[in-house]
């Protein structure tokens, strides 16, 4: 089986990598020639552009930044699906708006390809791990061909519902980290603020009634986990921009179903003030220098 790998950042990198080491040939690219040199020095064959790419590929996954950047990879008089083979699965795992994913699966279908939206979630370490967890939407019958792919990047696959439904899924959970990982940081901050130890203080919430995923795994405080982002400068993890993309996409898809969900809302305007802070290309959990007490 021949897989075409488009978009080699923090998260597509190392998933196209674990396919590679499973034993399935690749042809990846992305549009950033640091990434290409990247992952090609780490062995990926690396396409002359994204159509050189998909040529005679059974399968193509596409991991790229947002909305605008799927549309623009797949449709239009240039896009992708002109040159996919036609009974090709396309698996596109960026977090986008269910919408696009909805319009692309549509486009698709009229070329003759199933494409499905499988965004995922377990950060970078995940990805390099292979544990990433996928949300799927499409046909029961699509995910099944994919499956044998995903299990490759993945632990954890769970079919959402019909196109569009992994992204709705997606959005839900991410809406939840933010806030999380604000409380989180309100928390430490707070007991760092009256003399705690930040690790003892981490270790007792991890192990009460307030453990989530930030304390498990992605400590928003440097030097409290090593293998975290904040400990290393907050550099690759998951960006502030791209946590605010999925905010804001939480935010529209609420305001279309009427849903209330102000802690939602709240938490997109503090990572909004965060990047104009000049913060959005820094890990989304350097999001604790907002409410970081002035210390002296
Ligand atoms: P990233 O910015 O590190 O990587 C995106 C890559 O796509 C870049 O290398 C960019 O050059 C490339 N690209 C953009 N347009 C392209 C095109 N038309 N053709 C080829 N390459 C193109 O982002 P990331 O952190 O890898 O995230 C990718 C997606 O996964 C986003 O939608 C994000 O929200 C989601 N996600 C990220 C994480 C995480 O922890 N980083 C976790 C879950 C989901």
């Amino acid at each position: 089986m021949k897989i075409a790998f488009i978009g080699l950042g923090n998260m597509g990198g190392p998933m196209a990598l674990n396919l590679q080491k499973a034993g399935h040939a690749l042809s990846a690219f992305d549009l950033s020639a640091e990434a290409c040199r990247k992952f090609g020095a780490d062995g990926l064959p690396i396409a002359a552009s994204a159509a050189a790419a998909v040529e005679g590929a059974d399968v193509v996954i596409s991991m790229l930044p947002a909305s605008a950047h799927v549309e623009g990879l797949y449709l239009g008089s240039d896009g992708l699906l002109g040159r996919i083979a036609p009974g090709a699965l396309v698996i596109d795992s960026s977090t986008i708006a269910a919408a696009t994913s909805r319009k692309v699966a549509e486009a698709g279908a009229a070329h003759g390809i199933a494409v499905i939206d499988a965004p995922v979630s377990g950060g970078t370490g995940g990805a390099i791990a292979g544990t990433l967890t996928f949300m799927v939407g499409g046909s029961e019958a699509d995910l099944e061909r994919a499956r044998p792919v995903l299990e490759k990047m993945g632990s954890n696959i769970f079919h959402a519902g019909a196109a569009g439904a992994g992204q709705t899924a997606k959005i839900c959970n991410n809406m939840l980290l933010g806030i999380l990982m604000i409380g989180t940081s309100e928390a430490i901050a707070l007991g760092v603020a009256n003399g705690l130890d930040p690790k003892v203080l981490s270790e007792i919430m991890r192990r009460s009634s307030g453990g989530n995923w930030a304390l498990e795994k992605y400590n928003p405080l440097p030097g409290v986990m090593d293998t975290a982002p904040a400990s290393k400068g907050y550099a690759g993890g998951f960006g502030t921009d791209l946590m605010l993309k999925d905010l804001g996409l939480a935010q529209e898809n609420a305001a279309a179903v009427r849903a209330s969900t102000p802690l939602g809302g709240l938490a997109r305007n503090l990572y909004a003030a965060h990047s104009l802070g000049g913060n959005g290309a820094l890990d989304f959990s350097s999001v604790i220098k907002l409410v970081q007490a002035r210390q002296g």
